[in-house]
């Protein structure tokens, strides 16, 4: 029988980290009911006011209130928080997947768990607050309340700040488990992050992922094998490819980007080619997204409403429009900022593909479609010209993270990549 960690693919380290916390937690609740201490610290390991700062738990035996999980979309961040809190209320302390307590976390049932999951709108002040309040009875299973928020990264401002009030002081028995793209203060709000321990999730080898496109999704092997190839380990992306003929066009228009270089004009067209594009991607994916949530919130704030109180209610709803759109705006430069990325992604995997060919590594190539290409450049450049091309994309993505323009990062590329 698979215990709760089996869904997570490719996080060896994650698991390892989760299962020591898991192990140390259900110490703590042992030390709890063997000194049958009502309140207040019951470990005798350091000092009182350690334990007082830290609600009881030492975080140094691998357990603390409030965590964390990071990775790209896909990685399995929510799949990781799930696993953890059914861990946690696991009557063996392990993750064993067959006790009552991993079942119904896992089956999203147990009565100490709460999955947070902004369908639409983002978490508001007055939910979270609720949720903190709910969050900080005693356990009825005996072990914890475990609170999951899924896309922390879409709280409000005012919601973080209740969320950060539970987690400065949290009950002694309550772990909140937060789940972001990053700890980027774009995601995160330092406050929170800097009172959280952070799981860092990688992108999954590409064998874990196409055994996962085959079990879960019932895809094909050969394509789960090319697609999770393609995708560079990414699940949602491999998943994406293996099923939706646009995203597979827009990986093709990347990876001929390389034979389209012919000069200076090429390069800058192209620069504009490959910016555009991400543009258009990124609107396609929060479009409807953005027109859901509207409608949700004009139909909640009930718009058009008239009689006493209309007035007043409406200019809440002005500002609660108002932080809707911000909110949006964000995301969608989330979104173009994430489908530029990929397409530097699929790009430095066909430089990645011409280096090992000139170097004749014995590795697969990253995109099997595009491999007679990379070997003519293997041979047209050899390593070192192979090299630097694969450098100056992957400057150019850094260059994008450290906030340079993207279309100065990408011109500045396509030239490197022209000259070589
Ligand atoms: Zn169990």
């Amino acid at each position: 029988m698979p215990d709760v960690f089996a869904d997570l693919v490719g996080q060896d380290e994650a698991v390892v980290e989760l299962r020591r916390a898991a192990a140390a937690a259900a110490a703590v609740l042992r030390a709890g009911a063997a000194a049958l201490v009502p309140a207040g610290p019951a470990s005798g390991n350091g000092s009182a006011a350690d334990d007082a700062a830290t609600g009881g738990l030492d975080p140094a035996a691998g357990m603390t209130h409030a965590w964390i999980f990071t990775g790209p979309p896909g990685s399995g961040r929510s799949v990781a928080a799930r696993a953890f809190a059914a861990a946690l209320q696991c009557v063996h302390g392990t993750g064993c997947g067959e006790c009552p307590g991993c079942h119904t976390t896992m089956g999203g049932s147990h009565a100490d768990v709460r999955m947070v999951v902004p369908e639409g709108l983002s978490i508001g002040v007055g939910e979270m607050r609720a949720l903190v309040l709910r969050a900080a009875s005693t356990p009825s299973g005996g072990r914890w309340q475990v609170v999951v928020i899924e896309d922390a990264d879409r709280l409000t401002e005012a919601a973080g700040n209740a969320l950060l009030k539970a987690i400065e002081e949290p009950p002694p028995r309550t772990v909140f488990l937060l789940c972001a793209p990053s700890t980027h203060p774009d995601d995160i709000s330092v406050t929170i992050r800097s009172r959280c321990r952070v799981v860092p999730l990688r992108q999954p080898p590409a064998a874990a992922v196409a055994e996962v496109l085959v079990r879960r999704d019932g895809i094909a092997p050969d394509v789960a094998q090319w697609a999770a190839a393609a995708a560079q380990g990414h699940v949602g992306r491999a998943r994406r490819l293996a099923r939706d003929p646009e995203a597979r066009k827009r990986r093709e228009a990347v990876l001929a980007v390389p034979r389209r270089l012919t000069g200076v004009g090429a390069a800058f067209d192209a620069a504009s080619a490959l910016i555009e594009a991400a543009e258009a991607e990124a609107d396609a994916s929060v479009t409807e997204a953005d027109t859901t949530e509207r409608a949700a919130l004009e139909t909640a704030l009930g718009a058009g409403g008239t009689g006493r109180g209309a007035a007043g209610a409406m200019r809440g709803a002005a500002g609660q429009l108002k932080e809707l759109e911000k909110r949006q705006k964000s995301r969608a430069t989330r979104a173009q900022r994430d489908a530029l990325d990929r397409a530097l992604v699929d790009l430095a995997g066909f430089y990645r593909d011409s280096l090992t060919m000139a170097l004749r590594a014995p590795v697969a190539p990253v995109h099997t479609d595009t491999a007679a290409l990379a070997g003519a450049g293997a041979q047209k450049w050899d390593a070192e010209g192979a090299l630097r091309r694969l450098e100056a994309v992957l400057a150019c993505r850094a260059a994008i993270e450290a906030n340079v323009k993207p279309r100065i990062a990408v011109e500045a590329m396509m030239l490197a990549l022209w000259k070589g």
